[in-house]
């Protein structure tokens, strides 16, 4: 059985750890420069940014609000959008990539990175409860058509483990992975696919080990915005929250017809405020811009009830789902495993018909996804499959299919 931890009531710091102001022109022009072909929705360009201690953060000013609020408490600037118009932040887009059963499995690689003390003693988790926690990932993204193929590393570091050193010290090929470092610290974050950091060492997840359990859904919750997710209130609590008033430029207010473009720019999420971590229930209350009492959704993997609270934790939308898809396509593909790629080692080689040879007749280990030994698309993984590969590598034979 794995270790229940004690669910915090809190994932939000709000020392003042520190920051920096980065101008915006200068960031600007990278955003731009790092857009795909797909046109977005103009933004106004705002002169914010914010980078961490750590080396975490974005000098656009596109982190999410665990870190906003850990890296500078009462920052007095909105982030509720990027300062540059990101192409799946567009309706349009975000919609045409919505998947539906018959879209093909993204395969994502994780690298999960278990921290101990220098001496070995108290490991942040151990592998029966890595291995529970990416079961629930992987069930709780199946319908979205998400796999995720994980890897574990243990390191011995107590710095690392408690904090004193950034665990990304411990990034292992960011461009090719996700890096999910498990350490002894409050609160979890993860890092955006617009953020510039996303495939570099400073990226990855924080997972706090209280939030580790296979009873939470938080690291679903990490990998959404790891994928392009805001939290459900965003733009809506944020506002309020930070300062800068409802009935802002960027709130998300009920009743508007503008849900689509900000906040958490989906509309089949209501502009809502944070559930609490005890009850599956969103907060009452009226919207002060609009007048009408806020939306709810705590069942939202976005929305901390919804994260924290077994039980409760139901749902990404369709729209979610679809920036999801859109973000990942644009931002990190790079980590994403190609059919053939049984081994999952990021590359489709010779490597791969003889560890389908190994599995098939030497007891080796399974394609992670199973599915995805079904090379040939035949519904079942055979001998025929391993020919099959072989004759894509040396024989111009066809291309692998997906299998999953
Ligand atoms: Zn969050």
């Amino acid at each position: 059985m794995p270790r229940r931890k004690a669910v915090r009531t809190s994932t939000l710091s709000t020392a003042l750890i520190g920051f920096s102001l980065v101008a915006g022109g200068s960031a600007l022009s990278m955003g731009l420069a790092s857009l795909g072909a797909r046109p977005g929705p103009q933004s106004p360009a705002r002169q914010v940014g914010v980078v961490g201690p750590d080396g975490r953060g974005d000098p656009r000013g596109c982190i999410f609000d665990e870190r906003l609020a850990s890296y500078a408490a009462g920052w007095p600037f909105d982030l509720c959008d990027c300062p540059y118009p990101p192409a799946c932040d567009d309706p349009i887009n975000r919609d045409a990539a919505i998947p539906t059963p018959a879209t093909p499995m993204k395969v994502v690689r994780i690298r999960v990175v278990v921290f101990a003390n220098d001496d070995g003693s108290d490991p942040t988790s151990v592998l029966g409860e890595v291995e529970d926690q990416i079961a629930v990932l992987n069930a709780d993204f199946a319908q979205h058509r998400f796999y995720f193929q994980h890897t574990v590393d243990f390191i011995n570091s107590t710095a690392a483990r408690i904090g004193a050193i950034p665990a990304t010290v411990f990034a292992e090929n960011p461009g090719v992975q996700c890096n999910v470092y498990v350490v002894a610290t409050n609160g979890s974050s993860a890092t955006g696919p617009w953020e510039s950091q996303a495939l570099a060492d400073e990226g990855g997840v924080l997972m706090s080990e209280d939030h580790f359990a296979s009873d939470l859904h938080v690291l679903t919750h990490e990998m959404g915005h790891t994928l392009g997710l805001w939290h459900t209130f965003h733009g809506s609590q944020l506002n309020i929250a930070c300062g800068v008033g409802p009935c802002h430029d960027c709130s998300e207010s009920v009743g508007a017809a503008n849900t689509d473009l900000v906040g958490d720019h989906c509309s089949d999420t209501p502009p809502m405020l944070a559930g609490g971590f005890a009850t599956c229930t969103s907060p009452t209350g009226i919207d002060p811009c609009s007048g009408r009492p806020w939306g709810a959704m705590p069942e939202n993997y976005m929305d901390y009830a919804g994260a924290l609270l077994p039980g409760c934790d139901m749902l990404f939308t369709p729209q979610q789902s679809g920036r999801m898809h859109c973000w990942s396509a644009d931002e990190l593909s790079a980590w994403f495993s190609a059919p053939g790629d049984l081994n999952g080692d990021g590359f489709v080689n010779i490597a791969d018909p003889i560890f389908l040879k190994d599995y098939l007749f030497g007891g080796g280990a399974a394609p992670n996804p199973l599915c995805r030994g079904d090379v040939n698309g035949d519904g079942g993984i055979d001998i025929a499959d391993m020919i099959y590969l072989l004759n894509y590598l040396f024989s111009q034979g066809p291309a692998p299919t997906d299998g999953c």
